[in-house]
């Protein structure tokens, strides 16, 4: 059985980026520029958009945080938004979300410029990637899918099936699996909380991809000897003998579905860690884009 270590492979995207971002200053070349707008004081938000901006940091980026009160109106964030759109100095941004009850979030989602929208969460961006061409994919497919081709996984003429369809995680690798190319060319199905028997269809799989968030939901009874399966879930379980009070739990069983499995991300370690780096890859795309 073979670990997918979301940790290390993430790590070994951002050095291929500051390798590149290196390269840019030397040929002085302006270097990728992310900005992240922050509504509110919410705990996990500002944890988030905090290690954002650090791994921006890190990798040579340069990176803004624009930070708003949680009172602001629709109008002004729209303004704002704007502002951003029209920066050229800027490659691309994030809204972190959630945003407040009074801010209608698709309203805002669908303001953002596609071109710099590289959480690759505007329906041109989605578009684009269903129809195969260039596309801002939204991160946490986008590194799923590079878990897939750095570690081999086979997947041309495989049965995967996937449990979640969420617009973020379920659709998209559907979608991506689906495709010509790495990691893609495979038979899927795509399970949610209306399918019969998850169970019949899971055994049949030679991969599994767990994006429902219920905890250690896919048990051992439930895949294929030799299986491949990656692991998207994240939930907070109460756990008092912990000291932050809980643990994180995955979607998967982890100890008796590795028993079984060809290859299987941990959680945690596996597909959350891949999530910055992919943001930064678009950024970067967005830059190498954005100068065409
Ligand atoms: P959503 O809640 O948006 O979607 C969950 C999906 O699971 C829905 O399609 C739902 O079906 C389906 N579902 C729910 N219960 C069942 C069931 N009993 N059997 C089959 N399908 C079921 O979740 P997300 O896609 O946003 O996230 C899924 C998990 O992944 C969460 O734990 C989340 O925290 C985690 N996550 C992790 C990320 C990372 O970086 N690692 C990033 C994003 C999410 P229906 O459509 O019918 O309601």
């Amino acid at each position: 059985m073979i670990r997918l270590d979301g940790k290390e492979t993430s790590n070994t995207i951002k050095e291929e980026i500051k390798v590149q971002v290196t390269e840019m200053k030397a040929k002085g070349e302006r270097v990728p520029h992310l900005a992240a707008v922050l509504v509110g004081t919410d705990g996990a938000s500002l944890t988030y958009v905090g290690s954002k901006v650090r791994s921006c940091e890190y990798v040579g980026f340069d990176s803004t945080l624009i930070q708003l009160e949680e009172t602001i109106t629709e109008e002004a964030l729209l303004a704002q938004i704007d502002t951003l759109n029209k920066d050229e100095r800027l490659d691309g941004y994030i809204v972190q979300l959630p945003l407040p009850k009074h801010i209608d979030e698709e309203k805002i989602l669908l303001a953002i410029d596609p071109k710099k929208d590289v959480d690759g969460f505007h329906p041109a961006n989605f578009g684009r990637m269903a129809l195969d061409l260039d596309a801002f994919i939204p991160a946490t497919p986008f590194g799923i899918m590079q878990l897939l081709e750095r570690y081999k996984v086979p997947t041309s003429g495989k049965h995967c099936v996937v449990v979640g369809r969420s617009h973020i995680v379920g659709r998209p690798i559907s979608i991506l699996m689906s495709q010509k190319g790495p990691a893609g060319d495979a038979t899927v199905t795509v399970a949610h909380s209306r399918t019969q028997n998850l169970a019949e269809l899971t055994r049949q799989a030679d991969i599994v991809v767990m994006a429902l968030g219920i905890p250690e939901y896919l048990t051992a009874d439930m895949v294929k000897e030799g299986a491949a399966i990656i692991d998207v879930g994240i939930t907070r379980v109460a756990d008092e003998s912990h000291p932050k009070g809980y643990v994180i739990k995955g979607d998967v069983a982890f100890d008796e579905v590795a028993a079984k499995a060809s290859y299987i991300t941990p959680v945690p370690g596996g597909v959350g860690p891949m999530t910055i780096a992919m943001l930064l890859k678009n950024t970067l795309l967005a830059r190498q884009w954005n100068q065409a």
